[in-house]
């Protein structure tokens, strides 16, 4: 294929050049594209920028066209595989300083820059395959972990049904439709690991293009006929004496069914059920009142005067996108959420930018490990609490430093209005809740005169809108929840039957949890993905996250069929222990600061569900099960 030099150049304009350089390492087999006057100093609120002067920019890009050129020309690749001394470079370099040797292993396998990847399922012995046949595995959910589910489980020969609630694939991208909604990592991040999308439209895509992302996969890897839409799986139980679980399916019609099942998978989230606030009231009001994963699209917003209660990450979504078109709108704050500036946050990718992920290969795979350090393991100390640090707004220097430059932006975008400066500015540290992309539209909709942003109390809903603690009843048409959802009611629409007809809810007490967020002592073969303790606030992409768990699951399921034993459940002390450390763990993270709460805590107070460690430890956490860890239940022989 040949393209002009010139049209080449014109296209790096606004690639990330280290992650170029890595890839031109590969392409040319030169290692000088990673020379120490080259290596880029970033700033850590700004997402990219390398701090290279501009005339050196131009010449590496120079230099780049003229080796793309000449790839493109018919010019083989230099460097297929990079030994591990290469590859470590090649990282340093694009991050920008070391990268302890620790990682480079994890960080190879979730760049899939080998072929093998630890994800992918291996079953090839022919006994295992035998018994994989025989099982059958029944997923709840087909949102983005059990479309994940149901690919892994196919390449390794296992029987499956998805069930879903909903009338479509997509889980969280099908149900939350509200004005704004996108996501909030960085796309060319946000994907499986081993479904890259060169052509995402922006750098955070809005929701209708996630669903097609998800939409095309279920396709792709012809899923739709293992999926039952509209059906609730209502309850669970575990049959002791055969070792499968019965299922009882609600269809749409209100007819069950039910189903058995050797293992069940539940990937149904933590943020899908919504959460209305706890205010007298609630119901009384007259008008259309709705929950904003719930929106209500027949409702029109134009030239009404509209309540949203809440300014979390939904919140900060659709009230810049519905303030132009509503006569009043009163936004009720309780938190402020912390605003990192992203100002790219709306922006489409670059024509130039999609062209090098689809053309220089090897880009796509170093652009994922920049966004992927920078944004995870990377970002991760600005948030641990340091024993030592005395504040209340911060948990370290780094923490606070990290405050000071969110600060600056706020102080900048509200430099005529020191009123809501105040309101708008968290107490509490960085890192506390989860941070929403500031790229200005938030504040600019809040100064806006038709919006007002009110921090006095909301204490009750009335027939005609709602009443704050101040004694002032607020009237308006439409009323908004944008109260997040029941993260730590877990499972809450499943009763879950396990050995000995325990519940879990019961066993659960209101505080979930978990062996590595998916197994459960008395619950065998249930196996949860984004289960307790598996959340992230800063870092990284839920998706790292199952894709890590159901390779873990996949793992179980051959460690059944590799035994022959028919159940496994994780022993009660590895549980305690792990539970424990967890919590120890958690409480040095901004997130578990006494002075923060949040919907990671639950009733108790305890973080239900936060993973506190790094991603590195999830990835070696459930590379395999430890057979040391379970009990194995094996099938008594048959009495002859
Ligand atoms: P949320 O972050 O839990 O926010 C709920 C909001 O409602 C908070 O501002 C909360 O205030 C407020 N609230 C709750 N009860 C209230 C009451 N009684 N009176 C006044 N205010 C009340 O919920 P969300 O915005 O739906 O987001 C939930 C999570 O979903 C996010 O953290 C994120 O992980 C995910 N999410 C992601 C995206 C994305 O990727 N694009 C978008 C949306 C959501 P307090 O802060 O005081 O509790």
């Amino acid at each position: 294929m040949a393209v002009a030099r010139a049209d080449i150049e014109e296209a790096l304009k606004e690639a990330h050049l280290p992650a170029l350089m890595a890839a031109l390492v590969q392409m040319t087999g030169d290692l000088s594209w990673l020379r120490a006057e080259w290596t880029p100093v970033y700033n850590p609120l700004s997402r990219g920028d390398t701090g290279l002067p501009e005339e050196v920019q131009a010449d590496i890009r120079r230099r780049a066209a003229e080796a793309i050129e000449a790839y493109l020309g018919g010019k083989p690749l230099q460097m297929l595989r990079p030994d591990h001394a290469t590859i470590c470079k090649q990282m340093d370099f694009v991050a920008g300083a070391p990268i302890p040797e620790q990682y480079v292993d994890f960080l190879v396998d979730e760049l899939v820059l080998e072929e093998r990847s630890t994800k992918d399922p291996h079953f090839e012995a022919p006994n295992l395959q035998q018994a994989a046949r025989k099982m059958k595995v029944l997923v709840v959910g087909a949102g983005m972990s059990g479309l994940l589910t149901g690919i892994r489980l196919s390449q390794a020969g296992v029987p499956f049904e998805i069930v879903d609630k909903n009338p479509d694939v997509g889980g969280t991208w099908f149900e939350n439709t509200y004005p704004g909604c996108r996501v909030d990592n960085s796309n060319h991040m946000y994907s499986y690991s081993f479904e890259p999308n060169h052509a995402w439209p922006q750098h955070f895509s809005p929701q209708p293009v996630l669903l097609e992302y998800f939409r095309g996969i279920a396709k792709k890897y012809d899923l739709k006929k293992h999926i039952r839409f509209e059906t609730l799986v209502e309850t669970l139980a575990w049959d002791e004496g055969r070792n499968v679980w019965r299922a009882t399916l609600k269809g749409k019609d209100g007819k069950t069914e039910v189903v058995e099942a050797t293992a069940v998978v539940t990937a149904v989230g933590q943020l899908n059920r919504p959460r209305f606030p706890d205010i007298e009231g609630l119901g009384a009001f007259e008008g259309p009142a709705f929950h904003s994963a719930e929106w209500r699209h027949d409702v029109d917003l134009k030239g009404k005067r509209v309540a949203v209660i809440g300014t979390g990450a939904s919140a900060y979504q659709f009230v810049p996108e519905i303030a132009p078109d509503v006569a009043k709108l009163t936004v009720f704050q309780r938190n402020p959420p912390w605003g990192l500036p992203v100002p790219h946050y709306h922006e489409d990718v670059p024509e130039g930018v999609k062209w090098t992920l689809e053309h220089v290969p090897y880009y796509d795979k170093w652009y994922r490990f920049w966004l992927f350090w920078m944004t995870t393991e990377g970002f991760l100390p600005m948030v641990k609490s340091d024993p030592a640090w005395n504040a209340t707004d911060s948990v370290s220097g780094e923490n606070a430093m990290l405050r000071a430059m969110a600060t600056e932006s706020y102080r900048t975008q509200l430099a005529d209005r020191p009123d809501l400066l105040e309101k708008v500015t968290p107490s509490y540290p960085i890192g506390g809740k989860r941070s929403v992309l500031d790229n200005g539209v938030w504040l600019a909709a809040l100064k806006r005169d038709n919006v007002e942003l009110v921090t006095d109390k909301v204490v009750k809903i009335t027939p005609k809108g709602v009443l704050t603690a101040d004694g002032k009843e607020h009237e308006v048409d439409v009323l908004i929840y944008g109260t997040g959802f029941q993260a730590s009611n877990f499972l809450s629409f499943l009763k879950i039957k396990g050995r000995g007809g325990r519940d879990l809810h019961e066993t659960w007490g209101g505080d979930a949890r978990a062996y590595l967020g998916m197994t459960h002592p008395g619950f065998p073969n249930l196996f949860t993905i984004y289960g307790p303790n598996t959340n992230i606030v800063v870092n990284g992409s839920i998706i790292f996250f199952s894709e890590c768990a159901v390779r873990y699951i996949v793992g179980c399921l051959k460690l059944l069929g590799e035994t022959g034993a028919a159940a496994m459940e994780p022993k009660q002390a590895v549980y305690d222990e792990f539970n424990r450390k967890v919590d120890e763990a958690n409480a040095g993270w901004a997130w578990g600061s006494p002075n923060v709460s949040s919907w990671y805590k639950n009733a108790f107070g305890r973080v239900s569900q936060n993973w506190p460690f790094g991603l590195i430890d999830y990835w070696r956490a459930t590379l395999a099960p430890n057979p040391d860890d379970y009990v194995l239940e094996r099938t008594p022989e048959p009495v002859a």
